[in-house]
């Protein structure tokens, strides 16, 4: 499973916006884009004329980054969004949220994706009370994903169950039972990341 190790705050610095890569530390002074808010490298600060294929292509990258996908496998989900109904964009983005991984994070668990990402390949959920340990398995309307019986005594879970997080309006949780619900599948109104779809989608048309 390949997965993105290098500098992370370093992809907030180049996409020019906070991503949130880091739970805590994004909303503390320590933050790095909060310190250096330009472009990584020698010419980070240096004002550069983006084109309209520059502009694409770094939504792309917000994107991957966002949800923690690398190229091939991104790529993988906007060939499934374009043989899906519907509109291509929203598609991909609603095939990014319905990651396993991203439910885990939504659901309270993880204070990131990269975290919740690491409980979930350490076998703690169940999805319809099988283990379940693929960040990128695909959730369904009415799925149940929790917290398996033998994870949920240990402090780091009864610390998120006691803090439960604002769910998004298709997914409900049962902090106490350690367990949430896709209620149904996310529409793009319901999706709250800071991606225009409409430019990754003339990206991969060309
Ligand atoms: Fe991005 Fe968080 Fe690092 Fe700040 S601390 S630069 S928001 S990953």
């Amino acid at each position: 499973m390949a997965r993105y190790t290098g500098a992370t705050c370093r992809l907030c610095r180049r996409e020019g916006l906070k991503l949130f890569l880091k739970g805590d530390r994004c909303h503390s002074d320590k933050c790095a884009f909060s310190r250096r808010g330009y472009a990584p490298g020698q010419h980070g600060q240096s004002r550069k004329k983006i084109s309209n294929y520059g502009v694409q292509l770094r939504e792309k990258q917000k994107a991957k980054r966002i949800y923690g996908v690398l190229e091939s496998q991104f790529r993988t989900y906007y060939e499934k969004a374009e043989r899906m109904r519907g509109i291509t964009g929203e598609n991909l983005l609603k095939l990014l949220e319905l990651r396993l991984d991203n439910i885990v994070y939504r659901l309270g668990y993880g204070n990131s994706r990269k975290e919740a990402r690491q409980l979930l390949t350490h076998g703690h959920f169940l999805v319809n009370g099988k283990k379940v340990d693929i960040p990128s398995y695909i959730v369904s309307a009415d799925d149940v994903v929790s917290v398996c019986e033998k994870s949920r005594a240990t402090e780091k879970f009864k610390v998120f169950a006691e803090n439960p997080k604002t769910l998004p309006s298709w997914l409900t949780a049962n902090p106490e039972n350690f367990e949430g619900k896709v209620v149904s599948e996310p529409t793009r109104a319901d999706i709250d990341v800071p991606v225009n779809e409409t430019l990754i989608v003339e990206l991969y048309s060309k």
